[in-house]
């Protein structure tokens, strides 16, 4: 166990004014791992006061010298890849794999697609007789979850770094270890002082006090929609941009014409994937009536490969998991038939949740309404295509989603989708597309062009 200190504020690491600390709790033995600072309204204070004093000048940087910083801190996050997935395997729980594919290889993926785009992004445009000047829009309050601890900090600073903008992160409380091993990154690739700032903190104090801040100019939340919309109200009584990345309850639409054990298999997968803590997994299957018997079965038999403590692991923590056990308890109550797992926690230390799959789910059924972020697949049955839609669209939610069928059938019912993201027969993630939500789901885009275009604003000189 290890106790840190300091925040990275300014070019180095100082410590908090206060003498509070964070617990960080490896959820798949139970035990403390180390001691964060819990920072204050002081210690935001100061790190956006770093901030602003860095803007200046890395505004004015041009836009290949950004990129070559950028490049930098990609290429530290490359080499030290390891330790990343190490990190987030002890504070959230992700089996060795997942840790170092995803968890670590992503932030390397998106970090150097800012570094090709700060190079190659054009910063003005012509409008007839304008010149439209893109330009930063100042000091980034960046706050994150720890579900995808590093992708979540990279998918905010790279694309701000790229625009010119400063940055003060706030991580999530359960993961602020490898927030610290990014400061270090930071430090490391030679980027001037105060253009990123680590505060770590409770969202409440810390968090909170960030999204308040006047010296911030743009907050970008990824988080729970609850607090998603109190972030939002303080941006809008201070006429503040915000970029929300909020929760989810996506469709995965299997039409008649699919290849059914193919859309199950990998419908599955998608959910079992970190422990189904993915704003944008497919957490309801939708499947026609005809074949609904078949897809349940196949569902159970894939969902009996997700081992927890093999493939899948724990949930981040002793609250997660009693929410998830929670729900589960409640789909059984409200009449949906368990066809895999169920509500009882299947190892005695850590923060597991059996992966389970319920048939026979309604539309109106809290687990077909509300986000679960857990193992927790439900299948719906409908009728027909527009069945289907109703179903599909039928949630405050709009982040994702997947069809699966004749190409130009899936695309003619994607497009009727009310959702960020579609999926079509398993496409590839793909790093530079726009990645957020409709509705509820949230309001802006990550990742890619669009994604730096959050941190620009725009000036028109006429001539
Ligand atoms: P959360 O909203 O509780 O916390 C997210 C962050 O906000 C943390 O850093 C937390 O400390 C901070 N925070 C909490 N209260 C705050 C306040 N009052 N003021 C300012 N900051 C505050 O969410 P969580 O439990 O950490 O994450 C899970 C949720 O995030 C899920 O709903 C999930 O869908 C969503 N999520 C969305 C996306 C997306 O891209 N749309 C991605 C990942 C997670």
């Amino acid at each position: 166990m290890k106790a840190y200190d300091g925040m990275y504020i300014g070019g180095h690491w100082r410590p908090a004014v206060g003498t509070g600390t964070i617990a960080v709790v490896n959820p798949a033995d139970e035990q403390v791992i180390g001691h964060v600072p819990a920072g204050g309204a002081e210690d935001v204070d100061a790190a956006v006061r770093a901030a602003r004093a860095a803007f200046p000048a890395w505004a004015a940087t041009p836009p290949a010298e950004r990129a070559a910083r950028i490049g930098a801190l990609r290429d530290v996050l490359a080499a030290r890849m390891d330790e990343i997935a190490e990190t987030v395997t002890a504070e959230l729980g992700a089996p060795a794999q997942l840790a170092s594919t995803v968890h670590a290889g992503l932030p390397v993926l998106v970090a150097g697609s800012y570094a090709e785009l700060a190079a190659s992004y054009s910063f003005e445009e012509q409008i007839g007789n304008s010149t439209v000047l893109l330009e930063p829009v100042g000091v980034v309050g960046a706050i994150t979850p720890w579900n995808y601890p590093l992708h979540q900090i990279v998918a905010k600073v790279a694309p701000a770094l790229a625009a010119g903008c400063t940055i003060v992160l706030k991580p999530a409380e359960d993961t602020p270890l490898t927030a610290r091993l990014f400061a270090e990154a930071v430090h490391e690739a030679g980027l001037p002082a105060g253009v990123f700032n680590l505060v770590t903190g409770l969202g409440p104090v810390a968090g909170q006090a960030l999204a308040e801040h006047p010296g911030v100019d743009l907050v970008s939340f990824t988080g729970s929609t609850a607090v998603g919309r109190q972030i939002g109200a303080t941006a809008g009584a201070a006429v503040k941009r915000v970029a929300l990345e909020l929760g989810g309850k996506s469709a995965n639409v299997i039409l008649p014409s699919a290849d059914l054990a193919k859309a199950v298999n990998v419908g599955i997968a998608n959910v079992m994937s970190n422990s189904g803590q993915t704003c944008s997994a497919w957490t309801r299957m939708l499947v026609h009536t005809d074949q609904y018997d078949e897809a349940v079965e196949l569902a159970a038999e894939a969902v009996a490969k997700y081992v927890p403590g093999e493939r899948v692991g724990p949930l981040v923590n002793a609250e997660q998991q009693r929410r998830v056990r929670g729900y589960i308890e409640q789909g059984v109550a409200e009449g949906a038939r368990l066809v895999a797992g169920g509500p009882e926690a299947p190892h005695p230390t850590g923060y597991f949740v059996a992966p389970t799959v319920f048939a026979d789910v309604t539309p109106e059924m809290t687990i077909a309404q509300e986000e679960i972020f857990g193992p927790v697949v439900s299948i719906l049955r409908y009728e027909d295509e527009d069945d289907a839609l109703r179903i599909a669209n039928g949630t405050v939610y709009g982040l994702a989603g997947a069809v699966w069928g004749e190409r130009s059938e899936a695309v003619a019912f994607a497009r009727r989708m009310d959702t960020g993201q579609v999926d079509i027969n398993g496409g590839r993630f793909n790093p530079l597309a726009p990645f957020g939500g409709y509705k509820q789901s949230g309001i802006g885009r990550e990742l890619g062009p669009h994604g730096l275009a959050e941190y620009l604003h725009t000036k028109s000189l006429q001539f």
